[in-house]
């Protein structure tokens, strides 16, 4: 072996998991830290688990939620604009107002709104 070109070798280097398992090992690093290994990597473990050490799963499901929220709220908003004006032609077609009606089916979502 060469001189001064090696690093120094840890023969019982301390391995610790994000999963709380640790082992001994040999490395050029005193202390390993590492977030899956073959006590609680799905592969081994035979479970479905998604490995999640970023949090980036929960963030893309807030994300979804919010979408589809969104969206949600977006086709409440379509279907009372549609039936409003259904109403407003509907009066006009017995010549009473359009806007009453149409007003009356916006207090009528309000009301359903807060209840
Ligand atoms: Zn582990």
């Amino acid at each position: 072996m060469k001189a001064d070109i090696h690093p120094k070798y840890y023969p019982n280097a301390r391995a610790v998991c994000s999963c709380g398992a640790t082992w001994t090992t040999g490395s050029t690093l005193p202390e390993i830290r590492t977030d899956v290994c073959s006590t609680c990597h799905p592969y081994y473990t035979g479970e479905q688990r998604i490995v999640d050490t970023a949090g980036q799963v929960e963030r893309f499901m807030k994300r979804l939620e919010r979408r589809q929220s969104e969206s949600a709220r977006r086709e409440l908003e379509m279907q009372i604009r549609r039936e409003a004006e259904e109403a407003g032609r509907k009066a006009r077609a017995r010549g009473g107002s359009a806007e009453a009606a149409s007003a009356e089916v916006y207090a009528r979502y309000a009301k359903a709104g807060q209840g």
